[in-house]
């Protein structure tokens, strides 16, 4: 990938001055520019770098001069654009989105175990880090405190969301668990995730 980063130029402020005398040829008609430089990553502005920087001409004479009052007088008047900041805006909202998306996913993992449903698939978890392995059990009935469950065929040592085209439900040889049990199977990681109205492209229907 091409990174691209740097700095860029806008304009924060454009203004007539009429409140000022020209020293040059004593006309009271001046334009005033005010901008910031930001730093940018992908174009995407980062923060504003130094302070705001003016230009000022006259528009009879073209006499560049700076004068002190006239800057004063504009400087506080260019603000700085709240878009100078959008990488570090857009973070907080990405991380806030995320953890907003994460304590859902949590919420509705909780609930789907707290009650399971014929059908629900458990994304089993085994180790951690790169020994982790991973692989399914699908509810079969729930009858009182126990839960019938499939396992399916495959281990994997990475984690997947759906099945490979090989793997699929083991129909003869189903476990039993105690809800309790798969509640604290959840507690202590080991079930990773719990899928509920999945599609056909999951592989999860098939059991053999
Ligand atoms: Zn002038």
């Amino acid at each position: 990938m091409l990174v691209i980063f740097g700095n860029r130029t806008i304009r924060t402020g454009k203004f007539s001055d009429n409140d000022h005398v020209c020293y040059h040829c004593q006309a009271y008609d001046r334009e005033v520019q005010v901008s910031r430089t930001y730093f940018h990553f992908c174009f995407i502005p980062v923060f504003p770098i130094g302070g705001h920087r003016m230009e000022m001409r006259c528009r009879n004479c073209g006499d560049q001069t700076e004068p002190e009052s006239v800057k004063k007088q504009y400087q506080g008047m260019a603000k700085t654009p709240i878009y100078l900041y959008s990488a570090p805006i857009l973070l907080v909202c990405v991380t806030a989105y995320w953890f907003y998306w994460n304590g859902n996913n949590e919420k509705e993992k909780r609930a789907f175990v707290d009650k399971p449903a014929i059908g629900d698939v458990y994304t089993i978890k085994k180790g951690s880090g790169y020994e982790a392995s991973y692989s399914f059990l699908r509810v079969i009935t729930i009858s009182g405190d126990s839960v019938m469950l499939y396992h399916n065929d495959l281990e994997y040592g990475g984690f997947v969301s759906k099945f490979t085209d090989d793997d699929y439900f083991v129909k003869d040889d189903t476990l039993v668990f105690k809800r309790n049990k798969l509640k604290e199977m959840l507690e202590q990681g080991g079930i990773y995730s719990v899928k509920r109205g999945y599609g056909i492209g999951s592989g999860f229907n098939s059991i053999r």
